[in-house]
């Protein structure tokens, strides 16, 4: 059996910046699926909040009032202040660990709009932001090499829970197939987000989910998991990102009219209204026929910028319309439409990383989350672009130490090492036995399809509750599916049917949480409700497991500084 004081499933922003706080005292294992900087951070581009202040005066007080304004008053304050009061100290010292910013005229960090922040905050790196970030955190972890042992390409399956503690998770080799497990004093998930589940997105391929439904499936709820963020600008047809950035540079969005639609939706903000807002714009633009050329998607025009100005602040985003559909942005607008972006919702924790199990915010002994997968809540019902970068910061940080200081003083807690692995190894067993006819690919195409169309940007009763029945259908005939592979050796096609797996159970979960919140809210839309209810759902959703069915309860959201008022761009 494996042993660290600390194990951290995830080498993201929030995994690796959470490592490197543990590191100081304890011993840690960092595992992850995918080469630490293959990790999805790395493809954020656009920038990371913190007001600085450096082209206009600003301050934390702004900073927190644009995220719970954005955030649709779910935001629990509490925890929104201690975080936008840590983002320039961590933007600093992300800095002095060597991630290169772009520069102000004068050499302070450069810092530009975004949309929902009411000043200039996004300090940014070009348009790549995340991977300047994931490789300043990857140098540092390799630096602690001798205290943080990387397990890269290793899956994680479960978690170990004895006696209402967590002491370990069950994971496998994916280059060698073993399953092992992993005995430690506490276990902090940084998994991120699950925007695979959608069929245009812009996450990642490890995005699945895996660390929420460990989560759940040790008994513990998902907290806000129907608001899913719709990203306005994904390559039409493929979801790649083109990053809000691009509007924050003065980018233009325009209808099959070549109009300035956000006139109609967003007067003050225009482009730079938060995205929930625009998302929802340019879906009612394509529904009701002024998509360009009558297709599903809108214009992003940035001919006007110049080639300089795109070259110096924009240039993967230029690469990306070259090399993917031949389209130069400099000369021509890019099509683009809504794309699945963000989870707000997650695993439940409080302020510290420590998840939390009930309305009364009971601990998981021994159990923590950070960064997209946690739900803490900053981001309430929608999040503002750059706040993320910003959280897996934040909250990895401070998870770091919070578990450092609960490991420290902690003994290992109990495994039944047999009997762990046995529930995994006979979980694979199931997978190869499954001997019918379905093909899981058809079965993952139709879950985003399915998602897309019935929970996506709009939804309605009707909608939802067909997602479900779909939803449950796909579920069964997973059952009946087929694997080619049956070795040991990189079989990567059993880890993408586990991943399956998760994936439908989550989308059950969003949709189910999504149909009984009957109000409209942040990133969740109901045009059968089209209002927002602070009377009946100023609260948080927790989804349980219960009897193999789904539970739903609330819990209070906790309002300090500013009372919900009508939210107007
Ligand atoms: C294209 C794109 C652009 C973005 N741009 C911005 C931006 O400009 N500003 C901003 O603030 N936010 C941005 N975001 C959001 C932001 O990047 C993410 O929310 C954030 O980086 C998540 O970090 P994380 O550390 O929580 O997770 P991730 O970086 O997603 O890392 C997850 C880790 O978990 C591991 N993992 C998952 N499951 C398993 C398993 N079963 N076993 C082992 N390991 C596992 C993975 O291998 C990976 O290492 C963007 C997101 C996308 C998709």
């Amino acid at each position: 059996m494996i042993k660290h004081d600390v194990l951290i499933v995830g080498a993201g922003l929030a995994g690796m910046r959470a490592a490197l706080e543990v590191c100081r005292d304890l011993d840690v294992g960092l595992l992850t699926k995918v080469y630490p900087s293959r990790s999805h951070s790395g493809a954020a581009q656009g920038g990371i909040a913190a007001a600085l202040g450096n082209s206009e005066d600003d301050s934390w007080e702004e900073h927190m009032f644009d995220t719970v304004k954005g955030g649709d008053y779910l935001s629990d304050q509490d925890a929104v202040e201690e975080y936008v009061k840590a983002a320039p100290r961590v933007i600093y010292e992300l800095e002095h660990m060597g991630c290169t910013f772009s520069r102000t005229e004068d050499g302070k960090i450069a810092q530009r709009s975004f949309g929902g922040h009411s000043k200039p905050r996004a300090c940014f790196s070009a348009d790549r932001t995340g991977h300047a970030i994931l490789h300043a955190l990857h140098e540092q972890v390799l630096k602690n090499a001798k205290s943080i042992k990387i397990y890269s390409e290793w899956y994680m399956h479960q978690l170990v829970i004895e006696e209402g503690r967590c002491s370990g998770v069950v994971v496998s080799n994916i280059r060698t197939g073993e399953v092992e497990v992993i005995h430690a004093k506490a276990v902090i998930f940084a998994t991120g987000g699950y925007g695979r589940v959608f069929k245009i997105t812009t996450n990642a391929f490890a995005s699945t989910a895996d660390g929420a439904m460990a989560a759940f499936h040790a008994g513990i709820p998902l907290e806000d998991t129907e608001f899913v963020q719709f990203h306005p600008s994904g390559l039409y047809r493929q979801g790649i990102l083109f990053s809000e950035a691009a509007r924050g540079e003065g980018g233009y969005l325009l209808n099959g009219k070549g109009e300035r639609f956000m006139e109609q939706y967003a007067p003050s903000r225009m482009e730079l209204a938060p995205r929930d807002i625009v998302a929802r714009a340019e879906q009612s633009e394509i529904d009701a026929g002024r998509g360009v050329n009558g297709e599903a998607c809108i214009h992003l025009d940035l001919r006007h910028l110049g080639e300089a100005r795109i070259m110096e602040r924009l240039p993967q985003i230029r690469q990306l319309g070259i090399d993917f559909i031949g389209v130069d942005c400099v000369k021509e607008p890019l099509p683009i439409q809504p794309s699945a972006h963000y989870s707000m919702g997650g695993i439940p924790t409080d302020m510290f990383g420590q998840v939390v199990i009930d309305p009364d915010n009971t601990p998981m002994e021994g159990f923590f989350a950070a960064g997209e997968c946690a739900c803490v809540s900053v981001h309430g019902a929608n999040r503002l672009g750059t706040n993320s970068l910003l959280e897996a910061t934040v909250f990895g940080e401070r998870t770091g130490r919070s578990v450092l200081k609960y490991a420290k003083n902690a003994e290992f807690g109990k495994v039944n090492e047999s009997h762990e692995r046995a529930r995994v190894l006979n979980q694979i067993e199931e997978i190869f036995q499954r001997d019918g006819s379905e093909n899981y690919n058809d079965i993952r195409n139709e879950m985003k399809e399915v998602m897309m169309e019935k929970c996506g940007v709009f939804r309605d009763a009707e909608n939802l509750k067909s997602c479900i029945a779909a939803i449950q259908g796909l579920k069964e005939r997973c059952k009946k599916g087929k694997v080619t592979d049956k070795g040991k050796l990189f079989n990567t096609e059993l880890y993408e049917i586990i991943e399956l797996g998760n994936m439908l159970e989550i989308a059950e979960i969003i949709s189910t949480a999504a149909l009984a919140r009957t109000e409209s809210r942040g990133g969740h839309y109901r045009t059968d409700f089209p209002k927002r209810d602070d009377q009946d759902f100023l609260k948080h959703s927790l989804v349980y497991p219960k009897d193999g069915q789904l539970e739903l309860k609330y819990k209070s959201v906790v309002v300090t500084r500013y009372q919900p008022k009508e939210r107007t761009y």
